[in-house]
């Protein structure tokens, strides 16, 4: 196999991916994840994942129904440690792959605290590291944690993967004619108003120069081809 055209890489999966059509964990999901993840790590890069926590709850959800934004904001961050573990577990038993899962708050009996040099520690030996509980604060979400995290490990790409095979111009779902693009610049992003990621976690991207890469992650092989350098779904860059 050639080299990576990355060293280091970020993967940042959503929880509507992990779960079913009802949310919660959907097992066979998970394990067509794992997969991708077993995969992505063969091409010998740096590999640390970020997963969201969508699939069990999410903290604007909870708000409608009476708990406060605060509370309801730590029970998604908790949520991520919940599919963090069961990712973690998939990877280990059925993929043999080493793990370590990195928590932003304080849940020692499951998982290590998010420590950035030990973090960084265990990616040159080649371990997965999965941080999970997002930023550790409310009022952000995931998707900021996993470009905040890619920053400090200094990922030279963070892949979004989701349910969609990249950006477009208009709602694929709604639209026969919406055009996927192939790259585009984070200016271009805030300009024509496109559903890439909140502007927080868009604005520590393009601060950092951090490219994105968003794909399906139910496309076979399409990790792997992002990180050889190949283009499959659309490159977000400064
Ligand atoms: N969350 C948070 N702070 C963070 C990351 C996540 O409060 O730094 C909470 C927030 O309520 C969010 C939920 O955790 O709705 C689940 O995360 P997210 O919605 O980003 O997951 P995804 O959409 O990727 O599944």
């Amino acid at each position: 196999m050639s080299s990576p055209k990355y060293k280091r890489v970020l993967l940042k999966i959503s929880g509507e991916v992990l779960g079913g059509k009802n949310g919660g964990l959907d097992y066979d999901a998970i394990n067509s994840v794992a997969t991708q993840v077993a995969d992505a790590a063969k091409t010998g890069v740096d590999l640390a994942l970020v997963v969201g926590g969508g699939n069990i709850i999410r903290g604007t959800e909870a708000q409608n129904f009476g708990v406060a934004r605060t509370t309801a904001d730590y029970m998604g961050m908790l949520a991520t440690v919940i599919n963090s573990l069961a990712l973690q577990a998939v990877l280990e038993e059925r993929y043999n792959l080493q793990t370590r899962v990195q928590s932003a708050i304080k849940v020692s009996s499951v998982a290590e605290d998010f420590i950035r040099r030990r973090a960084i520690r265990h990616l040159e030996k080649k371990r997965i590291v999965i941080f999970a509980a997002g930023t550790g604060n409310p009022y952000f979400s995931t998707d900021t944690a996993a470009v905040l995290r890619a920053i400090e490990i200094q990922a030279d790409l963070m892949i979004k993967a989701t349910k969609v095979d990249g950006v477009y111009d208009k709602d694929p779902k709604k639209y026969a004619d919406a055009k996927r693009f192939e790259s585009i610049s984070f200016r271009n992003v805030l300009e024509k108003r496109l559903q890439v990621m909140d502007s927080t976690a868009i604005a520590l991207c393009m601060d950092n120069n951090l490219p994105i890469m968003v794909l399906n992650i139910f496309e076979q092989g399409h990790i792997v081809d992002a990180i050889m350098g190949k283009p499959v779904g659309t490159l977000v860059h400064s």
